[in-house]
């Protein structure tokens, strides 16, 4: 097997596995309960949360656990128009995002909600001067994705930060999940951030909402007393752990990991652009993570198919996606139907090899011409 689906989400770090599994076995207690049993695993929670804070360089009380990026997503933009939504009905957004904002938008669009898309440039980046100027009395949320999850696009969420600051009455949300572990990240100038423990090497059903302190929002789940106010229901101790772990590896050997998966870009991307009906849509400011390419003419799942008989597993668009028609980034950025009903996203791994990547480049080619028979009918 050949895995190249990484963006999708990655496999559980066998460390970050046996932390969940020793909290989930020796640490009963609730994290809330006042006997010797809660406070034990309060405090553990405690210095998990503080370990995260650290290396994201924030307080631990601006950290709110979900259960992933969808619902980091959800609490961030609802939490934030429905408690000011009495300042302003105003959204901007791009046309970039993942279907956990693009559809939190559509659902807030059809409840008073008015939602502007900010142009992109050329090369995909937000055009900043357009951004500004769509800002006005009732704006109350900026929501930009840091890092396409279909082409890898990197938006340069720093200077948008810094260009959205002196807008006192509007917050500023970016969507993460495809940046944390492959970037530095720097929350300066960034309200409230979005990310998800699985795409990490951590386990599935626990993310994580960045929030600056002096922000409110109002919660999407009432109950109990929690980690946060902001997000009702019994702390789940050994995710939170094992995430905390997963976000400490996966931001060791940050640079060297980044070259080895660049190198392999590289090496796709030279080969595959000598394809005739093949078009690279991931460009220079992409994250060599994912190199998202279009066979023009062959449907993105008869092409992610055929690979996977040889064992060679990539997405067609993205895993949340998959119902969706043509890819929505792909219209945004080159506004070409064919080109968005095949588009096909490659991402890769410090994990993945040079072996695997010469293996797939024999099977793509073979599968290539197979299916160039298919466009001469
Ligand atoms: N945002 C982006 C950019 C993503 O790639 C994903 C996962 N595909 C999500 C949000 C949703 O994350 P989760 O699966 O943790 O809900």
């Amino acid at each position: 097997m050949i895995y190249l689906d990484y963006s999708a989400t990655t496999p559980v770090n066998l460390e970050v596995l046996t932390s969940f599994e020793k909290v989930a076995k020796d640490y009963i207690g609730n994290p809330n309960s006042l006997h010797k049993l809660g406070s034990d695993s309060y405090e553990l929670m405690n210095r998990a949360i503080e370990q995260m804070a650290s290396l994201l360089n924030v307080k631990s009380n601006e950290l709110i656990f979900t259960s992933g990026a969808t619902e980091a997503n959800n609490l961030a933009i609802k939490g934030i128009c429905y408690k000011y939504q009495n300042r302003g009905k105003h959204i901007i957004t791009t046309k970039l995002e993942h279907s956990s904002v693009s559809e939190v938008m559509h659902y807030l669009s059809n409840r008073g909600f008015e939602i502007s898309y900010v142009n992109l440039l050329d090369n995909g980046l937000v055009d900043i001067e357009h951004l500004k100027s769509l800002i006005r009395d009732d704006t109350i949320l900026v929501s930009i994705c840091h890092v396409n999850s279909e082409v890898g696009i990197v938006q340069p969420i720093n200077e948008i930060g810094k260009a959205l600051k002196k807008y006192s009455k509007l917050f500023f949300h970016v969507d993460g999940t495809q940046a944390v572990g492959k970037i530095p990240v720097d929350l300066t100038n960034i309200d409230l951030y979005s990310f998800s423990s699985h795409k990490i090497y951590g386990l599935k059903g626990v993310g994580c909402l960045f929030k600056q302190a002096s922000i409110d929002l109002e919660p999407l789940l009432h109950g109990g007393k929690s980690q946060s106010i902001y997000r009702a229901g019994t702390p789940s101790l050994a995710l939170i752990v094992s995430f905390s772990k997963a976000l400490r590896l996966s931001l060791e050997n940050l640079d060297e990991k980044y070259e080895h998966i660049k190198k392999l870009n590289d090496l796709i991307r030279n080969e595959l652009s000598k394809y005739e009906h093949i078009k690279i849509n991931s460009n220079e400011h992409c994250l060599p993570h994912i190199l998202n390419i279009s066979y023009v003419g062959i449907n993105s799942e008869t092409f992610m198919h055929a690979l996977e008989q040889h064992g060679i597993y990539v997405s067609s668009q993205t895993a949340c996606s998959k119902l969706d028609g043509p890819s929505k980034t792909i219209m945004a950025l080159y506004n070409d139907k064919k080109r968005a009903i095949s588009s096909i996203r490659i991402s890769l791994s410090h994990l993945t090899t040079e072996e695997e990547i010469n293996l797939f480049l024999k099977c793509f080619d073979v599968e290539y011409e197979a299916l160039s028979a298919v466009l001469g009918e």
